[in-house]
């Protein structure tokens, strides 16, 4: 199906999870994953009216995003990928937020290029509400230090996002990202995918990030270098 399409179903049916929660219709971001795919496939979604985007590399966003932002200047970015230490000017230059802060040495470097480049960024904090160890994100039991100290490196916490793990039931991985997002008093939560939104979004999801139900599935993944 065309993308303009899928945006529209897509979009239905986060209204419709939204009522079903007994949650007002706007409120939910779609977040629409344009990572693997190129400027010629995202233009539909661009011309369709959508303005919002994740990608998971800052390499990929820089080759892709710049020229589209010239013509789209309203667009914004955010980085939904792990994000290395040595690349964190380019995606504070680049990105309106960055989901994947979950280390002290990534939260300072932000700060640092924040000061620097005179920008600011949304921050959410990653949580690895499966504390799988290949995974990355703050092991819950240290997600209210670790708020705590990017908040006091002057850091704009916005709220949390996880990934739960692919083969497990992903509601209570959401219901629990929520209950920690509450605790720290985080008003936005960045859960849930194309196969598991409805969940998130009736477990409180403020964005959801979802790729393959509006461009379709990706090609095989690009070499494994990071970034
Ligand atoms: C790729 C990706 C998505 C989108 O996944 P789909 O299943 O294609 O919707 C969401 N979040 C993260 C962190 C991703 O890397």
């Amino acid at each position: 199906m065309p993308v303009r399409d899928n945006l529209e179903r897509v979009s239905g049916a986060i209204r419709d999870a939204c009522r079903q929660a007994g949650r007002p219709d706007d409120a939910v971001s779609l977040v629409a994953v344009t990572k693997t795919w190129d400027a010629d496939a995202v233009r539909p979604a661009l011309d369709a009216g959508h303005r919002l985007f994740g990608e998971n590399r800052v390499q990929e966003a820089r080759d892709k995003w710049p020229a589209l932002k010239a013509r789209y200047p309203d667009v914004r970015l955010h980085l939904i990928g792990h994000l290395q230490t040595n690349k964190t000017a380019d995606a504070v230059a680049l990105f309106d937020a960055i989901e994947t802060v979950d280390r002290p040495k990534l939260a300072a470097a932000i700060a640092r290029e924040q000061a620097r480049q005179d920008r600011r960024v949304d921050c959410f904090v990653q949580i690895n509400t499966g504390e799988e160890p290949q995974k990355s994100g703050v092991a819950p039991g240290e997600a209210a230090s670790f708020v705590r100290h990017c908040r006091g490196l002057g850091l704009t916490v916005a709220g949390l996002m996880c990934i739960p793990p692919v083969d497990r039931e992903p509601a209570p991985h959401f219901a629990f990202l929520a209950k920690l997002a509450r605790e720290q008093g985080l008003p936005q939560l960045s859960m849930g995918m194309s196969a598991d939104y409805a969940a998130a979004i009736e477990q409180g999801a403020t964005h959801v990030r979802i790729g393959t139900a509006i461009f379709g599935p990706r090609k095989a993944p690009r070499a494994a270098a990071a970034g």
